[in-house]
């Protein structure tokens, strides 16, 4: 009796998803600096440490509405007396104080106005009265305020060369405030990662087209421009590609060269159409794996051509899903100097048993909760690799590792958070 030899396709080397990653990330550098203005520097990563060129704030100015007075001049502490100054000058923001306040006078001063010299403290409006003595406006206090108060110092809240931001910062609106406060007009910013998307499959509609017999919307392509924009990428979208090998693989060669990075969708699996699979076998291109020991999306595969790397991930939305998660997104991270490009993990109680088994590393899209101060997690319906509500209920992703029985409900686990910040992920 004569067995025949398994066809080519049947006989993969399945890897550990760490090993997979592993061989990802050692394909992949960090992207180089570019100065973007600092209204389109939201969300981007700093590519540099920022130093205060100037102090902040750059001159001693007042908090208050009130006077700017010598605090010398005032009612001691305890003391029933009052003090009458000489009103000189008004002080708006933005006016330069003509006057020097000598002792027994003081200046009218707004918030944010600079102090005039003589002056070491602001009373506030709510605390003085008007009065004109022998025609001359003058200002009564009848309470001790301590030397200093409702003036800011020069400096006071950024010293000048203080190193506000590390580099790799993630820019948000605080940040923003400070750059723009310094003057940082340009912001030196990662370059974001170029990444084309390209979806095989004949069966495969765009949104706008109407349904026909035996089609599908092609979900995933615009599910990963989502994922890639939230990662901080820039997607480029090549559409799709019919199940036909040399009309894809023309399409892979030319989002490759265009791209940091590609990312293709579908034909991965053992089926006959799976027009990856003949790709990756024939052209000149390595292949870094293309089994991983992980449910959903075993069949994920990654490969580099002309230094470019192609992760070609599963067509099942979910699959697609998670392979993003567990390799594009380090890869991204990587390319954007991120200082974490591994995802951070946490520990959470299983908030229902989980009864499946596996011989297989498992990610179960999840839902994390906090109820009385534990973390726990529900894993978001029916965790099949094909289904794409899951996705949408998903913020986290429960790693399992293969399992002989199912875990019971409380059972601690390992949690991958989704969401950008979240329990510092
Ligand atoms: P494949 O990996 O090409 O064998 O596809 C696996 C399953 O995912 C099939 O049911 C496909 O119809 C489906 N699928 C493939 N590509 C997409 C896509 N871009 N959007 C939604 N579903 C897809
Ligand atoms: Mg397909």
């Amino acid at each position: 009796m004569t067995t025949s030899p398994l066809p080519e396709r049947f006989r993969r080397q399945a890897v550990s998803p760490e090993e997979a990653l592993g061989r990802v990330l050692a394909r992949v550098r960090p992207l180089e600096t570019e100065t973007v203005p600092l209204f389109e520097a939201w969300r981007r990563r700093l590519a540099e440490p920022v130093a205060a060129p100037h102090p902040f704030p750059p001159f001693r100015r007042s908090a208050m509405d009130g006077y700017a007075v010598r605090a010398a001049d005032l009612p001691a502490e305890g003391s029933s007396g009052e003090a009458l100054l000489q009103v000189l000058e008004s002080l708006p923001a933005g006016a330069v104080p003509r006057f020097v306040v000598g002792p027994g006078q003081a200046s009218r001063i707004m918030t944010g106005a600079m102090l005039p010299e003589g002056a070491d403290t602001v009373v506030m409006l709510e605390m003085t009265e008007t009065v004109v003595r022998a025609g001359a406006d003058c200002v009564r206090i009848r309470k001790h305020v301590p030397k200093g108060r409702n003036v800011a110092d020069v400096g006071s809240e950024v010293a000048a060369g203080v190193r506000l931001f590390g580099e790799s910062r993630l820019i948000g609106a605080g940040e923003t405030a400070l750059l723009a406060s310094l003057g940082m007009a340009g912001v030196p910013v990662v370059r974001r990662p170029r990444v084309g998307v390209l979806a095989t499959g004949s069966e495969l509609l765009e949104a706008a087209e109407p349904l026909a017999p035996g089609r599908i919307r092609n979900s995933n392509a615009p599910m990963l421009a989502a994922l890639l924009r939230e990662a901080g990428a820039e997607p480029v979208l090549y559409g799709r590609a019919a199940d036909r090998p040399e009309e894809a693989e023309a399409m892979i060669r030319r989002g490759l060269a265009e791209c940091d990075l590609l990312l293709t969708t579908g034909g991965v699996s053992v089926g006959d159409r799976d027009i990856l699979v003949d790709i990756l076998a024939g052209w000149e291109g390595e292949t870094l794996f293309n089994k991983v020991t992980m449910r959903p999306g075993s069949p994920t595969t990654a490969a580099v051509l002309d230094g470019k790397l192609l992760l070609a991930l599963s067509g099942n939305p979910g699959a697609c899903f998670v392979g993003f998660q567990l390799f594009a997104v380090p890869a991204l991270r990587t390319m954007l100097r991120h200082p974490m490009p591994e995802r951070a993990a946490i520990q959470a109680r299983l908030a229902e048993a989980f009864p499946k088994v596996n011989a297989y590393s498992r990610y179960v899209r999840s839902r994390l909760e906090v109820r009385e101060g534990t973390v726990w997690v529900r894993p978001a319906g029916d965790d099949f690799s094909s289904l794409m509500t899951t996705i949408a209920e998903a913020d986290s992703l429960v790693v399992l590792p293969p399992l002989k029985e199912g875990l019971e409900q409380g059972a601690l686990v390992t949690v991958i958070p989704l969401a950008e910040g979240m329990f510092g992920s």
